[in-house]
């Protein structure tokens, strides 16, 4: 039986699949071209264990329907990781809203339809974004739990980018939790979400580091090439992170576990600032010293830290310790110097 994971390519989901193939499971993702399937399949060694399917665009409501129909009395575990994360665009139905909620309507309703008695358990990558109250990122006094959920709304939240990401993250977890409840008698499987903040850490294979990263890793890549004797930082975060390799642990632990089923799984492992990226930087890589920014407050607390989010529930049932923000940013700048030549 195997586990299907849509998105395959991205920075999530290569550990996702890297660590289901570590423990034996056969696993199936989804890219959304050939040549995509090629490349993956020679990063992770042409492991006879991992197969593609082509999914072009989860904003088609019937695009995993073809997969289904074909392999689905293999199928027994879903992840579904794929959806836009960026904040750049201002077309924000077409490039996030949609694809975001029909990628998980289409999903659910193909599993309805072909792996309704199969399929035992699905796990949804959502987001802290789905818990936020955008308007109060900044507010030091928020904080959050599993059970908080962003208010925003379809039509107001198209005012930026970030908004609307946020959005996209709330209406398709909220239409999975929904769909359950309402075909809870025509399905088997125990639904589950993963809740991360943003996500930190090495990209799976050295070779995908390019000039530009993943959207979270962007942050600390923009700070190790900002300005020397700047003390304005670009980007200026005051938020939470958590480690790729721990969001990848517990996307399998989501579904291995009895506990985690039913649950929104919250994955934090607490605050982090541009000012204590730069810190770590300027601490742990002599190569870098007076080289790239110091930033305002160097060494100091967070004088405005951002809203929060308290997961003690969700860390409890995964049962397993978070990599800190030191290592989480010491690994991810690590391979990138050493594929610029700096290290
Ligand atoms: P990536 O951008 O690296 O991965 C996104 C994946 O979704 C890629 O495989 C991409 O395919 C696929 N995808 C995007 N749009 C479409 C589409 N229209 N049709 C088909 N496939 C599509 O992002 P991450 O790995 O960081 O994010 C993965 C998941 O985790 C997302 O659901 C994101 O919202 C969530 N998340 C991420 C956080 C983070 O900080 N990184 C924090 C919280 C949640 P392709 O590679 O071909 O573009």
């Amino acid at each position: 039986m195997a586990v299907l994971v849509t998105g395959a390519t991205g920075f999530i989901a290569q550990y996702v699949v890297d660590y289901l193939l570590k423990e034996k499971y056969q696993v199936i993702g989804t890219v959304r071209s050939q040549e995509k399937a090629e490349k993956l399949h020679r990063q992770f060694g042409n492991d006879p264990r991992l197969s593609f399917e082509i999914v072009e665009d989860i904003s088609s409501l019937n695009a995993f329907d073809q997969l289904f129909e074909k392999r689905a009395n293999e199928i027994q575990i879903v992840l579904h990781t794929a959806s836009p994360f960026h904040f750049d665009t201002k077309e924000y139905e077409k490039d996030l809203l949609i694809p975001a909620l029909h990628g998980t309507q289409g999903i659910l309703n193909s599993i309805k339809k072909y792996g309704a008695h199969t399929v035992e358990r699905v796990v949804i990558t959502s987001s802290f974004a789905a818990i936020v109250d955008v308007s109060r990122f900044s507010d030091g006094k928020a904080v959050y739990t599993e059970k908080d959920w962003n208010p925003a709304t379809w039509e107001g939240c198209q005012t930026d980018g970030m908004n609307a990401y946020c959005a996209s993250k709330k209406f398709a977890e909220e239409y999975a939790w929904k769909f359950l409840e309402e075909n809870k008698d025509l399905v088997k499987f125990k639904l589950s979400t993963v809740n991360p903040t943003f996500v930190f850490g090495p990209q799976k294979f050295e070779e995908d580091v390019k000039g530009h990263l993943n959207t979270s890793n962007e942050i600390i890549n923009a700070l190790l090439h900002s300005q020397p004797g700047s003390t304005k930082l670009e980007p200026d975060y005051h938020a939470e992170y958590v480690d790729v390799r721990d969001v990848a642990k517990a996307h399998l632990v989501a579904f291995q576990k009895e506990e985690t089923a039913g649950q929104r799984l919250g994955l934090n492992n607490g605050p982090f600032s541009s000012q204590a990226v730069v810190d770590i930087l300027n601490s742990k890589f002599p190569q870098l010293k007076g080289k790239i920014a110091v930033g305002p407050h160097p060494g100091q607390p967070d004088p405005t830290p951002g809203c929060s989010f308290d997961n003690s529930h969700s860390k409890k049932i995964l049962g397993f310790p978070f990599i800190s923000l030191e290592q989480a940013v010491y690994d991810t700048v690590a391979q990138i110097l050493k594929k610029e030549g700096k290290m």
